[in-house]
């Protein structure tokens, strides 16, 4: 085969290799393997040593064991249930090889009488004689070679065997034996020499599980930088499209300001200026602003909405959230008194009549300034020019939402995305690949800090008496029982106990919120909870991103040994918004594991989300950092962060490279095609409006 073809196979379904018919296709599409390339990446996880052959009188029990043996008796009894049953001798001994669910006829066929076969697998003892139950392998003796050696094992879904796997794999790699290798010599030798044919070779082949393996390595680096020069491309093509540039006087901005009990840090300011660069320019922004939780995002997107509607566009902000839209509402309503501009908001629940009222007035131009929850992108949502897109604390926007977005508003609309998930510095590229960063780094400083502490849980009575004093000078205070199994029903019921152990203590003051309640049903606790009609709010992780609970100083958090650091700080940071001193207490069971204390002393001495993220990732590996399950982070199918950083660092830099001339880019094709990311490519709209 030539270069194309090879390479044209390695994207094909799987249902173009030997042995792959609808069964089969349907096992492979439950471990996420759809093309033929997907094979490749279900690396070995161990293997089996099935070359030490033995004679039937030397048996070990419980052994992954090889036999050469002949075949002597059926017994195939005619009762539901009971295994069809082979007789096979050798010169020193005789072996029972069972079947469960096999058929008659199949069983003759890969075990004809008298025929000498090979046969593979575990060694069990059953009514005194020695048996092997569905053995993993069944071959003509000529066949030998095939069974008797180290055999790799991957991770397989069940009705998926070694064997038929193994078919697999051997048809993609004899097929890949002369692919041609796409890198540079020179980028080659940054990540080890491994050209990407024999690494695949050597991590099947041999069992190549160790990811800091040149091989292992060598193709990590594929998928990162696959993943990085999409997210470059799709920035290239989104900062090529034309806009109508936005025109403003900056004195707008700074009258508002002065209605502020406080002057915009900085950073702020420094991020405001960022952002006015871009609306002035004649192409579309495409920005996230990144700050950690506190650090004052909204009135820098509230100052940017200002600018934008003082040029004479329309702006629409989205949350997460019906409590977080009313919200920001509230706050766009005082900030924006007196200044003519038209605000309105609209989530799922406003009433049909007065939906169709804002349809009506945005379209004519009379709303300014529209906030809203997903419901502002409906179809019938039409504006007359809108000329900003706002999103805050919208965790689940990836790259494909973030194009979709940017082509739902239309080629005059700038795009600003708002996160409070601080990601650690190597992964900025690869999460944000595709916009430009603007960072708040320092919170405001007239902010009290939090003072965080951490106490045995069997000091209950103690901490039951600081909430007491607590409630008594008018503070709210979050209980958080975490999810620590896998499971809603667990969480709920941990959660769900100590509201009724603290409801006793304090009558009437507490309340409890979970993930198994309706959204209705949480909007009512956490008004009540705003409302100040209850002291104590008893919940599992849920309380939501970036609503101010201004009467909330206090937050106990138990078990919180088993919280990732960020989780931890992203919690921490829902209390001491007001101006009275929060606390923030981490409760633990006895025995604190090294790395639990490392991160309690950590969460103590810092308040920076930055650094936290950086920490934690050394700690607890990337996956588990909050926020990142959504971020596109996870589907790494090979590459790590942690382990592969030099590789993040090397790959950011070739990609100036691949981008510098057509040809350079054209040799990568493929391997876009091969992460399946060559579509996200073409979805960007240059054309659209
Ligand atoms: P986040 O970045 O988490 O969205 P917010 O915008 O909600 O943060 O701001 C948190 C709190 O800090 C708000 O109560 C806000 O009024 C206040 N704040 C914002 N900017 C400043 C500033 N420059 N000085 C003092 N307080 C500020
Ligand atoms: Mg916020």
């Amino acid at each position: 085969m030539n270069q194309p073809n090879i390479q044209n196979l390695l994207i094909q379904n799987v249902s173009n290799l030997k042995g792959v018919g609808v069964k089969i296709k349907k096992l492979l599409k439950k471990k996420k393997i759809e093309k033929i390339s997907d094979l490749l990446w279900n690396l070995p996880q161990s293997y089996t040593d099935r070359s030490n052959i033995q004679t039937l009188d030397n048996l070990e029990i419980g052994k992954i064991t090889t036999i050469r043996t002949k075949v002597i008796k059926y017994n195939f009894p005619r009762i539901r249930n009971l295994p069809y049953k082979v007789i096979c001798q050798d010169e020193r001994g005789e072996i029972d090889i069972a079947f469960f669910n096999a058929r008659e006829g199949y069983i003759r066929k890969i075990l004809p009488l008298n025929a000498m076969v090979i046969i593979s697998g575990k060694i069990n003892f059953y009514k005194k004689k020695y048996q092997i139950i569905n053995p993993a392998y069944v071959l003509p003796v000529e066949q030998e070679d095939y069974i008797n050696k180290i055999i790799p094992r991957y991770s397989l879904s069940e009705g998926l065997t070694e064997k038929i796997y193994r078919k697999l794999i051997e048809q993609v790699l004899e097929k890949i034996t002369n692919l041609d290798e796409w890198h540079d010599k020179k980028i080659l030798e940054k990540i080890g020499n491994a050209n990407w044919a024999e690494s695949i070779f050597y991590l099947h082949e041999k069992y190549g599980n160790d990811i800091n393996s040149k091989y292992y390595k060598r193709l990590a680096y594929d998928e990162i930088l696959s993943n990085l020069l999409v997210l470059s491309q799709v920035r290239k093509r989104i900062k090529k499209i034309k806009k109508k540039n936005k025109q403003f006087e900056n004195i707008f901005a700074s009258k508002l300001i002065k209605n502020f009990n406080f002057s915009l840090t900085n950073d702020q300011k420094k991020v405001i200026k960022e952002i006015n660069i871009d609306l002035k320019s004649d192409f579309k922004m495409f920005r996230i602003l990144q700050g950690d939780v506190g650090s004052g995002k909204t009135i820098v997107s509230l100052i940017v909405a200002a600018n934008v509607i003082k040029s004479g566009f329309q702006v629409s902000m989205m949350a997460p959230t019906e409590i977080l839209v009313k919200q920001h509402y509230e706050l766009a309503k005082k900030v924006f008194k007196s200044t003519g501009i038209n605000i309105n908001c609209l989530t799922g629940k406003t009433n049909p009549k007065e939906k169709k009222i804002i349809q009506e007035s945005l379209v004519k131009g009379n709303i300014n300034f529209l906030i809203g929850t997903h419901a502002l992108f409906q179809k019938d949502i039409i504006f007359k020019n809108l000329g900003l897109i706002i999103i805050d604390e919208q965790h689940k926007f990836g790259v494909k939402q973030r194009i979709e977005l940017s082509n739902k508003g239309g080629k005059n609309c700038d795009i600003l995305l708002m996160s409070a998930t601080p990601i650690p510095r190597t992964l900025v590229m690869t999460v944000y690949g595709d916009m430009d960063v603007s960072r708040i780094k320092k919170k405001p400083i007239n902010r009290k800090n939090i003072i965080t502490l951490s106490k045995p849980e069997e000091k209950i009575d103690e901490i039951l008496l600081f909430i007491k004093k607590q409630i008594q000078i008018g503070n709210q205070i979050f209980w958080v029982c975490p999810l620590i199994e896998e499971s809603k029903i667990l969480d709920y019921s941990a959660a769900k106990k100590k509201y009724e152990f603290l409801s006793k203590k304090f009558v009437n003051m507490v309340g409890l919120i979970h993930g198994s309640l309706k959204k209705d049903e949480k909007n009512d606790i956490l008004k009540k909870f705003l409302n100040k009609k209850i002291n104590v709010l008893v919940s599992t992780t849920i309380i939501e991103v970036g609503i101010d609970f201004p009467n909330a100083n206090v937050i106990v958090i138990e078990n919180s040994n088993k919280f990732g650091l960020s989780q931890l700080h992203q919690l921490r940071g829902r209390i001491g918004r007001g101006n009275v001193q929060g606390t923030c207490l981490l409760l633990y069971k006895k025995n604190l594991s090294e790395n639990a204390k490392k991160r309690i002393r950590i969460l103590k001495s810092s308040d920076d989300g930055f650094y936290i993220a950086e920490e934690d990732m050394k700690l607890r590996g990337f996956g588990d950092i909050l926020g990142y399950q959504q971020s596109g982070i996870k589907d790494f199918k090979l590459a790590d962060p942690i382990h592969h950083e030099d590789l993040f660092k090397i790959a950011e830099n070739n990609i100036k490279d691949i981008e510098s001339n057509e040809d350079n880019f054209k040799k990568y094709e493929f391997l876009l095609k091969l992460f399946d990311k060559a579509d996200i490519i073409n979805q960007v709209n240059f054309q659209k409006n």
